[in-house]
């Protein structure tokens, strides 16, 4: 019998670590919705929103949404009938407090986190892909300049929409947007890890060797490649 197919996933990495990139490919593949709370956050800020609203100078600034909130929102998106299979969650949770959130949503679902990927990547490298990043405001998609561009320059390959920097893609904010990494969300890898859930990916590499490997580390093609490592 193969080994069981992980599908309800988080990816943990500091910002430009490839976490959108990544989970779009798992989730296609997975046949799972990925649920990225900074794209929800952003479409509620485009759509003037009382939740955008609320979030907006967090978002563009890169401090972190309160985690009341931030529950309320996920505790919504994953009570919807397509996450009944699984999920693949790209920026939540952030914070211990958001952890032991999501750990309670679940199990009022009679559910649970299956594995956590972390993607390793140094700052600097992450730092460049941020400064090199366009997204597609309306789809969510994202290119990067010099590694992977969009076929017409400046125009989205998915809607045909013009591709925009994110606000808070200036080396200002990518900075800060690290420190808050590193002092809020660091601290899950352990949390993760103790729980035997986390799996780490080495994700300065091309997009295609990254997803091989997350993929065989969540039992894609029925093989668990590694046991969870420690942090
Ligand atoms: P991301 O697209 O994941 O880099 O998120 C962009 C911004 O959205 C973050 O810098 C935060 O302001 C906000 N955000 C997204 N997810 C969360 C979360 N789980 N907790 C708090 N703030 C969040």
């Amino acid at each position: 019998m193969g080994a069981h197919q992980f599908k309800r996933l988080v990816l943990l990495g500091g910002p430009g670590s490839g976490k959108g990139t990544l989970g779009r490919a798992l989730a296609e593949r997975l046949g799972v919705p990925l649920i990225s709370t900074g794209d929800m956050l952003r479409q509620a800020s485009e759509a003037q929103s009382p939740l955008g609203h609320s979030v907006k100078t967090h978002v563009e600034g890169g401090t972190l949404v309160p985690d009341d909130v931030m529950e309320h929102v996920v505790d919504r998106r994953l009570s919807r009938q397509d996450c009944l299979s699984g999920f693949v969650l790209d920026g939540f949770p952030r914070t211990l407090v958001q952890a032991q959130a999501l750990e309670g949503i679940l199990a009022q679902q009679n559910a649970r986190l299956e594995g956590v990927l972390l993607l390793v990547v140094d700052k600097d490298v992450a730092l460049r892909r941020n400064l090199d990043r366009l997204s597609c405001p309306r789809c969510g998609a994202v290119y990067n300049r010099s590694s992977n561009p969009p076929v017409s320059e400046g125009i989205c390959d998915v809607c045909g929409t013009i591709l925009d920097a994110r606000k808070d893609d200036s080396r200002e904010t990518i900075s800060s947007r690290w420190d808050v990494y590193r002092r809020l969300t660091e601290p899950l890898i352990e949390h993760f890890a103790e729980k035997g859930l986390l799996h780490r990916v080495q994700a300065d590499r091309p997009v295609l060797e990254v997803l091989e490997d997350a993929w065989s580390r969540i039992g894609g093609n029925g093989v668990l490649h590694d046991s969870p490592q420690e942090p």
